[in-house]
């Protein structure tokens, strides 16, 4: 730690004081390679090996197989044993806002305030982290400067891969109808992300707009919402001929566009158009979910939100919000077995934006209870894990890392539980049961060792 008065680095030897440091991070790190031992190894895709063994040279992962083939070859590398490892999670449908509120002045509000909601975000990021979140996919919000924080050593998180503003037409769902338009215009204009474009030009330029910021994928309505006071979320938003033009525009700059879709009719121009994930998926029928396989499309169905918003009903929407939900929840969980059964492609992703320190609810940290929703409607424990984590990638497109599995030559990003997921896969619920966390083949977790960013 630079500038720290109790070491001896750079400082004047009057204040070299002998102390210990309270949380050494950098035990573990310094040492190139290691192995990771487990009783169950889960590779993210494919079989578990039982009595498996992982092999980490440097940020990349070297080797994986048994512990018995590897042994010898190994012999000589530190090693660490867990109950079970498995690659990190993704969730690949947050937003880093620092929220306590999700719509209204109170929203615009915090928007404006933007070293408040980047303080928030940075506690948010280090609850990701601790719940095993090695990666996630910030579909609008301050994703990318806090992942410059991160990338700095100024904060520690999950890596980030964000959209930066979400892309609506004028009174569409990321429109704020309640606002003049004016004052709406003016917040996005000073950092809130999110902006609107009408007709094919605005479209273009509002994609250039995100790329020119370096988001990693672009985001847009392609339908209306839940939250959004004026706009239904059964109807379609932006045209055919919109969505088309910000589809190519983005595969020019290698991105992929994903697309906020509740309704069919949004979701069948949407796929049709070349977009390759859908959020939410409400309305998805036997017939959309037939044209998402065949369009190789991924589903980001965001349960999570829909469940916290059925218990916290006016606490968290409007009078109309909220009754647009209950008809959302329904249909989306219709939808989600649909998909489930049907075999589309399915990643994990929450919708989690709330920042409430003390919530039981609103938080960053508890993005694991999405995999039990898609047990509940039909997973088995293993294929929620794979839509955890090797489909991760799958939302990004030409931008995807090699990451997400437990295989040679893929990220260091791995955690170790202390109890076994394919029994119970609410153990990846929360922090409890994740013992280490490891990102970039360096510890950020590990027992007596909580995420600390000292
Ligand atoms: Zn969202």
């Amino acid at each position: 730690m630079r500038g720290n008065p109790f070491t001896t680095d750079g400082m004047d030897p009057a204040f070299a004081l002998p102390l210990r440091r309270a949380v050494d991070h950098t035990e573990e790190p310094k040492k190139s390679a290691f192995c990771v031992t487990a009783d169950l190894l889960i590779p993210g895709k494919g079989d578990p090996i039982k009595d498996g063994c992982i092999v980490i040279s440097g940020t990349k992962i070297t080797a994986v197989g048994t512990a018995t083939s590897l042994a010898q070859e190994f012999s000589h590398l530190p090693k660490y044993h867990v109950k079970t490892v498995m690659p990190g999670l993704w969730d690949c449908h947050v937003h880093l806002l620092g929220l306590q509120k999700v719509a209204g002045p109170a929203f615009v509000e915090s928007q404006q305030n933007m070293a408040l909601s980047g303080a928030r975000c940075a506690r948010d990021v280090m609850l990701l982290l601790d719940a095993g979140f090695t990666s996630v996919r910030e579909m609008a919000g301050y994703g990318l400067q806090i992942e410059r924080a991160i990338q700095e050593g100024t904060l520690v998180g999950p890596k980030i891969y964000s959209a930066n503003c979400i892309i609506s037409p004028t009174g569409g769902h990321a429109d704020i109808h309640d606002l003049p338009k004016p004052w709406y215009d003016d917040a996005c204009a000073h950092g809130m992300p999110m902006a609107t474009a009408d007709g094919i030009p605005e479209c273009l330029k509002a994609v250039r707009m995100q790329l020119r910021a370096g988001a990693n994928v672009i985001k847009i309505c392609g339908s209306g919402g839940v939250g959004s006071e004026r706009d239904n979320p059964v109807d379609q938003q932006f045209s055919d001929e919109e969505i088309k033009a910000m589809v190519d525009e983005a595969a020019r700059a290698q991105r992929i566009i994903g697309a906020h879709c509740h309704g069919k009719a949004g979701i069948m121009a949407s796929l049709r158009a070349g977009v390759k994930t859908i959020e939410h998926g409400s309305y998805m029928d036997d017939e959309a979910a037939d044209l998402m396989k065949e369009k190789g499309a991924v589903l980001v169905v965001t349960r999570l939100i829909v469940e916290n918003g059925l218990v916290l009903g006016r606490e968290m929407l409007s009078d109309i919000g909220y009754a647009k939900l209950l008809k959302v929840a329904t249909a989306q969980w219709e939808a989600l077995k649909i998909a489930i059964a049907k075999g589309v492609t399915c990643a994990i992703g929450t919708d989690s934006c709330g920042s409430i320190p003390g919530s039981e609810i609103v938080k960053q940290g508890l993005n694991g209870k999405e995999l039990y929703y898609h047990v509940k409607a039909g997973m088995t424990p293993l294929q929620a894990i794979e839509a955890a984590t090797a489909n991760g990638p799958l939302t990004l497109g030409p931008q995807a890392p090699l990451a997400g599995q437990l295989k040679e030559g893929y990220d260091a990003d791995f955690i170790g539980l202390d109890a076994n997921p394919l029994e119970e896969i609410r153990v990846l619920a929360g922090p409890g049961h994740v013992t280490h966390v490891w990102r970039q083949g360096k510890c950020y977790k590990s027992p007596g060792h909580p995420v600390s960013i000292l």
